[in-house]
């Protein structure tokens, strides 16, 4: 192997970062920009792929830049990306014939609406493993091909070429000479058949979406075409995967009943459940968590809206922090607070509940009640709702004993305490809570031979802190029970 250093290229939905490793896997150096979200009618949310792309050429310059590396010390590059996010982009020019349309972008609900009034619900389910829902790329795909002039007979003539983010990343690393994808970023177009590994021909028909459209779909960790651009010229790209999966794959996820959570603007829970395909009675959605050597996987994924932007909607709406880290600290003062509940349903609510007409409610105030109990209800709300998706976890067959965590909301020790505590499981904390990054460079290194076998990667896992359940069975019972009776209030049936 040539070079010393791996490079990710982390995607993700509002910046992009470029981190080196060493081949001990320590960060040598990393750059991040941020990038437009474009909002140009409400409810659509877009991205401009030359500025991701621009933003990505400079933080990978800028990063090689500080680690001193030039292109030829490189081994090798994983890449982990926002999932779902739509791009079509012709294959002469290389260039989109639309700006990306991101995951969070609703202009296709009517369109799923149809769709499930044709009873095609259980078809879309049981082949993808995800629900009719807006948030995946088959109907957006299918909006640019019927909104942009032309680009559906484009696509009939196989002028086109469609893909998720690191699609697109891959073609302009590669000079327009690969385009290709991973299985899990494919696992979230609702065009892949989780089963078969395979697009699926009846969901291209029913979407109407032209097959010479699709990326080739490979194993996770695997030389996927060699850099063709100026920045990474002769770099081979060794590890995709879509950013929570990468997340699993850096907390060292690998065996059955593993689950991690994920803090950071959201919250998201990824359980293995290994060669299993576990169909949910409780609305998670069924994924690729990983495919090696054509070996799938498979995970039990489900999301809450708003985690971290709670926190950052006390700081900036309400006012009542200075900072985010200031919520520890008001805690830790108050103590857990038992009848005020606030319910960040912003954005509607997410599994188990899957009701986008919530909204959000502070229930439960009495005379003494102020800003000391209103944020610490707030980091009381999000581990509640682990709690909830935990439990439809176990209800569809998967137990944990511990759940690992990480992003940017576990530096607070208080609320992991309290998430132990109201889970009933052990929670820990790694040593490095990077875990998107880490998960896409242990892929590029392991098809880069750094590491012989995922229990290579596992037994590099540290732990920095376990927190342990202290609560008494009553006391958590009484609270959750008092959670769920805030959250009937504010459902779009109540
Ligand atoms: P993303 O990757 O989604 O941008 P990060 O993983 O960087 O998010 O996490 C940032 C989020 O974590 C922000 O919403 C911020 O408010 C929250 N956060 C950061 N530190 C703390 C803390 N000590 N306590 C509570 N929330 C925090």
């Amino acid at each position: 192997m040539t070079g010393k250093f791996l490079l990710t290229i982390d995607e993700g939905t509002s910046s992009t970062r470029t981190i080196i490793y060493d081949h001990e896997i320590r960060v040598v150096a990393s750059a991040q920009r941020e990038f437009k979200q474009h909002y140009p009618v409400p409810g659509w949310v877009e991205h401009d792929p030359e500025e991701i792309w621009a933003a990505i050429q400079v933080v990978t310059s800028e990063a090689m830049q500080s680690a001193g590396a030039a292109a030829a010390d490189i081994s090798g590059i994983g890449i982990t990306n926002q999932r779902e996010t739509t791009l079509v982009w012709d294959r002469r020019s290389g260039e989109c014939i639309y700006n990306a349309i991101v995951w969070q972008d609703r202009r296709t609900a009517a369109a799923c609406d149809t769709f499930r009034a044709d009873g095609k619900e259980a078809l879309v389910e049981g082949r993808t493993g995800l629900r009719l829902d807006p948030y995946f790329s088959a109907t957006k795909l299918a909006w640019i091909l019927d909104n942009v002039a032309g680009a559906r007979e484009r696509a009939e003539r196989g002028e086109l070429a469609f893909g998720t983010v690191d699609s697109f990343v891959l073609w302009r690393l590669t000079g327009g000479k690969v385009h290709a994808t991973d299985a899990t970023n494919a696992s979230r177009t609702m065009l892949f058949n989780i089963h078969t590994q395979q697009w699926d021909e009846e969901l291209l028909e029913l979407f109407a979406i032209p097959a010479s459209l699709l990326p080739a779909v490979h194993d996770c960790a695997e030389q996927y075409g060699v850099g063709d651009c100026a920045v990474l010229r002769g770099v081979p790209v060794l590890g995709i995967a879509g950013d929570q999966q990468a997340a699993l794959i850096g907390q060292a996820g690998f065996d059955r009943g593993t689950v991690k959570s994920t803090y950071g603007t959201g919250c998201f829970v990824l359980a293995n459940t290994s060669d299993e395909a576990l169909q949910s009675a409780n609305k998670l959605l069924t994924t690729v968590a990983l495919r090696l050597d054509g070996k799938v996987s498979y995970g039990l994924e489900g999301s809450v809206f708003v985690a971290g932007s709670a926190i950052q909607w006390l700081r900036d709406e309400l006012g009542l922090v200075a900072s985010s880290e200031a919520t520890e600290a008001v805690a830790m003062e108050t103590g857990v607070v038992d009848d005020v509940h606030v319910v960040p349903a912003f954005a509607g609510l997410g599994a188990p509940y899957w009701d986008p007409y919530a909204r959000g409610a502070v229930l439960g105030l009495t005379r003494g009640s102020g800003r000391e109990q209103i944020v610490t209800a707030t980091l009381q709300a999000i581990a509640y709702q682990t709690c909830d998706l935990l439990d439809a976890m176990v209800d569809d067959g998967i137990a944990p004993s511990i759940i690992r965590v990480d992003g940017g909301m576990v530096a607070n020790n208080w609320f992991l305490q309290f998430l132990a505590d109201v889970l009933g499981i052990a929670v820990e904390r790694p040593t490095d809570v990077e875990s998107t990054a880490l998960g896409a460079t242990y892929l590029a290194g392991l098809s880069a031979g750094l590491f012989d076998s995922t229990d290579a990667i596992a037994a590099r896992w540290q732990s920095d802190r376990l927190f342990e359940p202290e609560m008494s069975n009553d006391r958590r019972q009484a609270l959750l029970q008092g959670w769920r009776t805030a959250v009937g209030r504010v459902g779009s049936h109540a």
